[in-house]
């Protein structure tokens, strides 16, 4: 697209029923969304069905060829894309925000189109040759959240498109037109039909989840909605990767170097403002070195600027929506009213047109509270003290939630061992929430099931098929 103009005017509806979209940091309209219906949706899986028998055919080489040109279409869109999923979602352009999102998108594409996905010889012995093909699905559905809107739906599309499938997205209702928009660019180099966006809302979602055409759902969001959708799936026995809530713990060893990891677990718990499904949400510190971990964080977290994500100094923006921003300010409160010291932030502006929460710590608090137990999702970490390892591990295990965790220490042997006790779907050692297209992603517990990215994400959008013979 040549300006940000064309882009916001190519997903603009002529004709229909349409919602505004405010942006986050102001209060001001953004755009107009597209409010689709059943029959919307209906359209898009008829067109789906058509499109898919070729795009089958064409096979992986083809299929590939088309990814990489779309990702090259990302790459051209870029600021436009980021300069609209900033205003719409009120992520930065800068930091590890809409930039890096938009980027994102492009490095999923490119690696969804370059992993190799070959049949396996699983028995030739002379008797018997058995082989494990992948096959499509047909029309895959794609439910997203809205803090990562464009980068989740590639996650969600790539593999999808890659493997042969079509696919109908229906993108969270707060942040349909960065879904929209980035469908746009991708579909620049698609065959008709094949990547359909239905900006419905959570009627639509339901049927896409209950239609009898849709051979399997992506769903990225709550734990609660994913537990919808398993019962809305189950008539038509679907195929499920659900990536839903978490509550991550970061356990900081006795001998760890405070001042070394503190930017790291800033930006573990505090990127796209703490609005992200595997941030750290719950630190745990030795008391050794509790104060010193506190007075760190603190010096880190007082320098990160937060504000209107369009102005290139900032690296933390506003809550997406007032309800999320509702939550933080409830389990603050609480925190607060319980004994807990807020060691940073705690006190919004009143009145104010955007939804901005202040960078937020909150130490001396007990593991029982709800800002520990409850997933915060925005820019407020508490951070609770432990005396023993084992206390810790208990304490990181105790929620039905396991998406990821992490272990800081200087001695890598030593946070391997405690990784291996943890119940999470990614450990990370030193760092947390890093993704990467090459390595599996998927959570434990009630964080859901399935795994995306590399190969593992591939084979979950076929059908495995043995020829035996
Ligand atoms: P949400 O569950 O409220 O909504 C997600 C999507 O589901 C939206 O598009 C919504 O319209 C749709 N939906 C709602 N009810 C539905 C139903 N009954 N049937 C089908 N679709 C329905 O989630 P959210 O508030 O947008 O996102 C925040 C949550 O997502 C957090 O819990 C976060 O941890 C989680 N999340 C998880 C991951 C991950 O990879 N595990 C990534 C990002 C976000």
């Amino acid at each position: 697209m040549e300006s940000y103009d064309a882009l916001l005017a190519s997903i603009t509806p002529a004709t229909g029923e349409t919602r505004t979209i405010l942006d986050p940091a102001t209060g001001t309209a953004v755009g107009e969304a597209p409010v689709h219906t059943v029959e919307d949706l209906q359209a898009a899986i008829d067109a789906a069905r058509a499109a898919q028998p070729a795009w089958a055919a064409a096979g992986h080489d083809a299929r590939s060829a088309a990814l990489l040109k779309a990702a090259d279409a990302v790459e051209r869109s870029a600021e436009e894309l980021a300069r609209l999923l900033s205003r719409e979602q009120g992520k930065p352009l800068n930091g590890p925000n809409a930039r890096f999102e938009v980027g994102a998108c492009a490095a999923w594409l490119r690696a969804a189109a370059a992993t190799p996905l070959e049949a396996e010889t699983v028995v030739d012995d002379g008797d018997t040759r058995a082989e494990l093909h992948y096959r499509p699905i047909g029309v895959v559905g794609a439910i997203g959240p809205w803090n990562w809107p464009m980068m989740i739906t590639v996650w969600q599309i790539a593999p999808a498109l890659r493997m042969g499938n079509a696919v109908v997205v229906k993108p969270s209702e707060y942040t349909p037109l960065s879904v929209l928009a980035l469908a746009a660019v991708i579909n620049e180099e698609l065959p008709e039909g094949l990547l359909t966006v239905v900006s419905g809302g959570r009627d639509v979602g339901e049927a896409l989840a209950t239609h009898p055409a849709i051979g399997k759902v992506m769903f990225t969001g709550s734990t609660t909605t994913g537990k919808a959708i398993i019962r809305s799936s189950a008539d038509t026995v679907k195929r499920l990767t659900l990536e839903l809530g978490g509550n991550d713990a970061g356990i900081v060893l006795p001998d760890a170097d405070p001042a070394a990891i503190a930017e790291g677990l800033f930006w573990g718990a505090f990127i796209n403002t703490g609005q992200t499904c595997a941030a750290l949400k719950r630190l745990y510190v030795h008391d050794s070195l509790y104060d010193a971990v506190c007075t760190e964080l603190t010096a880190v977290a007082k320098a990160m600027p937060m504000g209107n994500g369009l102005d290139e100094n900032n690296v933390l923006g506003p809550l997406q929506n007032r309800q999320q921003y509702n939550i933080v300010a409830r389990l603050v409160d609480a925190a607060r009213d319980s004994g807990a010291r807020i060691l940073l932030g705690g006190n919004p502006e009143t009145g104010q047109a955007g939804n901005f929460y202040p960078t937020t710590l909150v130490a001396d608090i007990d593991n029982n509270n709800p800002l520990v137990a409850e997933e915060q999702f925005g820019p407020a970490l508490p951070i609770i003290r432990y005396t023993t390892i084992d206390q810790a591990i208990a304490m990181a295990n105790a929620l039905d939630v396991g998406l990821g965790a992490s272990v800081w220490s200087t001695d890598l042997d030593a946070a391997r061992d405690v990784a291996a006790r943890l119940q999470a779907g990614t450990v990370w050692i030193n760092k947390h929430g890093a993704v990467d297209p090459r390595i599996p992603f998927g959570g434990a517990k009630q964080s859901g099931y399935g795994l995306e990215f590399g190969v593992e994400g591939l084979k979950a959008l076929g059908v495995p098929q043995v020829i035996n013979g």
